[in-house]
């Protein structure tokens, strides 16, 4: 079990980063929450886990796109918890546009979430992980990190970065007793989902059911959304015991997607 580790889970108060944090701390991790949000709503959520779970729950508001903010939410932790044993790389934005539409902006913003942010966490976890002979690496990929859809140009091109920093990362931590693999979900039913409906009908002038249907399900053969609780039952998986050989791994849960 985690019993007397501590996991962070970066963009954790929603969706699958929740439901990661949660099945980790219902495993015995203390779990350190961050993400944006409704104040109350995330006190709720962290003061759930520590009555559920019987385990301790800290919230940081470090902004993903923010180095320094990474580097200091892990060394809070260390500080609190006295160890960060388990990081999941989750936080994550998506933006939906053709390229030549495609602010500038948002780019540097979704490369910065979504990949690099990962990078500066490992920057700062590592030390201690390798001082402590134990650490579990974990990130949130995509289908999107093996294959690629029209109008998510910033969104496939870090996801595909996530993968190569996943294998680079575990080649080199390979002999510390330190795993690290990504998760690659199809679609999740999600908040993130959800909100990208309404662009996706701009961008290719659909109703929603159209979207759901042509667009979303198309690509997935089962017809079906993973839920969260898959994804998170397959990152606890990633920080057993059972699991210390997988290393370097990039592992679909895809609904048969990227077999097509
Ligand atoms: P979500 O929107 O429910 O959750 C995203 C989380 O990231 C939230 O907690 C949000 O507050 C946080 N976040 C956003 N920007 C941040 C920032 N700058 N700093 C700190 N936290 C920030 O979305 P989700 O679907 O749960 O996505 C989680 C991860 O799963 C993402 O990396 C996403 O790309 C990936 N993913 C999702 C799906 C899907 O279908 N939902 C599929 C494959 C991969």
């Amino acid at each position: 079990t985690l019993i007397s580790r501590t996991a962070l889970v970066t963009g954790s108060t929603s969706g699958i980063g929740l439901g990661i944090a949660r099945a980790l701390a219902r495993d015995g991790a203390n779990v350190v929450l961050n993400g944006f949000g409704e104040a109350d709503a995330i006190e709720a959520a962290r003061a759930a886990i520590e009555s559920e779970f019987g385990v301790r729950a800290h919230y940081s508001a470090a902004d993903m796109s923010k180095p320094s903010e990474i580097g200091d939410m892990v060394r809070e932790a260390e500080e609190k918890f006295g160890s960060v044993d388990v990081l999941v790389n989750n936080a994550g934005i998506q933006f939906v546009s053709a390229i030549e539409e495609f602010p500038g902006a948002k780019w540097e913003q979704i490369i910065a979430i979504n990949l690099s942010s990962a990078f500066y966490a490992m920057q700062a976890a590592i030390p201690g992980m390798k001082a402590r002979g134990w650490g579990r690496i974990v990130n949130t990929a995509s289908a999107h990190s093996l294959v690629a859809s029209p109008y998510k140009s910033a969104y496939v091109a870090a996801k595909h970065g996530i993968a190569g920093l996943t294998k680079t990362a575990a080649l080199e931590l390979a002999t510390h007793k330190i795993t690290v693999n990504c998760i690659s979900p199809g679609y999740v039913w999600t908040p993130l989902v959800e909100a990208q409906i309404p662009d996706t009908m701009k961008a290719r002038g659909l109703s929603k059911e159209q979207v759901i249907d042509e667009v979303l399900l198309k690509a997935q053969p089962t017809k079906e959304f993973v839920t969260v609780d898959q994804v998170a039952a397959l990152a606890l998986f990633l920080c057993s015991d059972a699991a210390s050989q997988i290393t370097g791994t990039n592992i679909s849960m895809d609904g048969g997607w990227t077999a097509q």
